[in-house]
């Protein structure tokens, strides 16, 4: 799964070197030269993780942190500060308001991409579990297969991918557009409603085991995986 990457920096140079060596690692960078922007792009998408830069017009990166923290939707989604300065007491002040790694500027985008892959290992391990289980729903990553409350359930492979996707991203709205770009891979050109063909083949799937109402509609957003119903 394609991990999305939130880029929060005002100098554009930054967010373009940066972009462009997530893209080289298989990673969508997506980018935010303000708080506001970031919030647009939080709200359009949950990310995978949040590099913010300390020194941003408008709200500080580190106000933004400690925003970022007390909010339900972005609370457990990790980020990484970047910053110019190297003081001590800035370095812990970045820490204490929740950031899981911090960076002083310059770095080597060789050392930001190893850490970034670090923090994510570290707070998803959703992506690294063989199983993943949900509200009486399983998903075995590594034999490709599916059970309710230890039933087999038999799909076909898109919309296992299609599932296994959004049951390792719960409670986060995707539109028909990220899934594409997310399931089948940004490349294919696919009309978007053969994502609402298969989300109703998974629904039909689960149907039998009172599981179907997990993979829920978002009005003029898309889709979310939640047992919360
Ligand atoms: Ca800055």
């Amino acid at each position: 799964m394609q991990r999305r990457i939130l880029i929060v920096e005002d100098e554009a140079a930054i967010r373009e070197m940066v972009s462009f060596a997530l893209s080289r690692h298989g990673m969508l960078g997506v980018e935010a030269s303000d708080v506001r922007g970031a919030q647009e792009e939080i709200m359009h998408a949950v990310p995978d993780l949040i590099l913010l830069d300390w020194m941003l017009p408008g709200m500080s990166g580190l106000d933004f942190a400690r925003r970022l923290r007390k909010e339900e939707l972005t609370r457990d989604i990790p980020f990484i500060m970047l910053t110019a300065r190297g003081d001590e007491d800035d370095r812990i002040l970045g820490l204490e308001s929740g950031a899981d790694d911090y960076l002083v500027k310059p770095f080597s985008t060789r050392e930001l991409i190893a850490r970034i892959q670090a923090v994510l290992r570290r707070s998803s391990p959703a992506g690294l579990d063989e199983v993943v289980s949900k509200g009486g729903l399983k998903i075995d990553l590594a034999a490709h297969r599916v059970y309710a409350d230890e039933n087999p359930i038999n799909m076909g492979p898109t919309e296992y991918r299609l599932l296994s996707f959004l049951m390792t991203h719960p409670e986060r709205v995707y539109s028909r557009s990220q899934l594409l770009d997310q399931v089948w891979g940004g490349d294919v050109y696919v009309d978007e409603r053969t994502v609402d063909v298969h989300v109703r083949r998974i629904r039909k799937a689960l149907e039998p085991f009172e599981r179907h109402k997990y993979i829920q509609t978002v009005r003029g957003a898309g889709y979310r995986f939640s047992t919360t119903l």
